[in-house]
């Protein structure tokens, strides 16, 4: 593996987590982050946190959670108490949207999934492609935006669903200095150093939902900062997400973490390890037999 020493600020107490979210099994790759936050935060007199990111209360089940907290303990990878569990802490999160909501930065969007792709592919049959964010996804119409205020009240008021969007133009200008981070790791294409964010290449952002009142973006800007963390290190997966957590960190003003995008452990097909993959499941190891030096060794440590 790549372990760039990673920078420390002599001030402060580093303080790193890992942030898995419970909708399934820890695969390698998720024992590979861990590893990396643990030796880290050891290698340098830091702190560890672990923080449970199960927001998604639809798909994180206490059973997933049990089993994380199995699969790291098995590794001997220990952690500070009390955990942090996302769903315990909604009112954080609605604090940090009503931010938004009074700075005007956030707007209601009702579109469905259906009315979006409709709208998409009549725009690409005329031949005007429709811009796409770093995974891939098409970026929300602008219709909304333009929505009066009266006509947004009225169909609130008569419960049609909706879910908070960042006007991400809106917020781009709201910024006093060229934004970026510091990247102790390496983005897909070599980034590293200070790295400029580009938050307009997402689109308008979800930042809450009628079903789920928070987002991820939202939620790991917000705890980051509430639990004091100095050192983000994760997969580089979450590179380009960085420019979003940047923004909401100005916007929102928050503290800024350094950041160290790790590489990912790919399956024996070249593509990163997904939870549905149950073969590289931790678990599943254990049950093959494999020792925790074992799984350290086929993470690459
Ligand atoms: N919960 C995210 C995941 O499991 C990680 C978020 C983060 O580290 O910022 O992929």
């Amino acid at each position: 593996m790549d372990c760039n020493p990673i920078h420390t600020t002599l001030m402060t107490s580093p303080v790193f987590r890992f942030a898995p979210s419970p909708n399934g099994e820890l695969h390698l790759g998720h024992a590979y982050s861990a590893f990396l936050n643990r030796r880290l935060a050891d290698m340098v007199g830091g702190r560890f946190l672990l923080r449970i990111e199960d927001i998604d209360v639809t798909r994180c089940t206490p059973e997933f959670e049990s089993g994380i907290m199995r699969d790291l303990s098995w590794l001997d990878i220990d952690w500070e108490e009390p955990v942090r569990r996302q769903s315990d802490h909604f009112d954080d999160y609605q604090g940090a949207l009503e931010q938004l909501v009074d700075a005007d930065l956030v707007y209601p969007a009702f579109m469905s999934r259906g009315e979006v792709r409709a709208r998409i592919v009549d725009a690409e049959a005329a031949g005007a492609p429709w811009k796409r964010d770093p995974d891939g996804a098409p970026h929300y119409p602008d219709d909304d935006r333009h929505l009066t205020a009266s006509e947004r009240r009225r169909r609130m008021s008569e419960g049609e669903p909706f879910a908070w969007r960042l006007h991400m133009e809106r917020a781009v200008e709201h910024l006093h200095a060229p934004l970026d981070w510091t990247e102790d790791g390496e983005g897909p294409t070599g980034e590293s150093g200070i790295v400029p964010a580009s938050p307009l290449d997402w689109g308008d952002v979800i930042i809450a939902r009628k079903e789920i009142p928070a987002s991820y973006h939202l939620c790991v800007v917000t705890d980051d900062a509430l639990q004091g963390i100095t050192h983000v290190v994760r997969g580089r997966d979450l590179f380009h997400a960085t420019a979003v957590h940047r923004l909401l960190q100005e916007l929102l003003g928050l503290p800024v973490p350094r950041y160290f995008h790790h590489d990912l452990i790919l399956g024996d097909d070249g593509r990163k390890l997904s939870k549905s993959q149950g073969d590289t499941s931790l678990s599943a190891l254990r049950d093959a037999g494999a020792t925790p030096g074992d799984i350290a060794r086929m993470a690459g440590l």
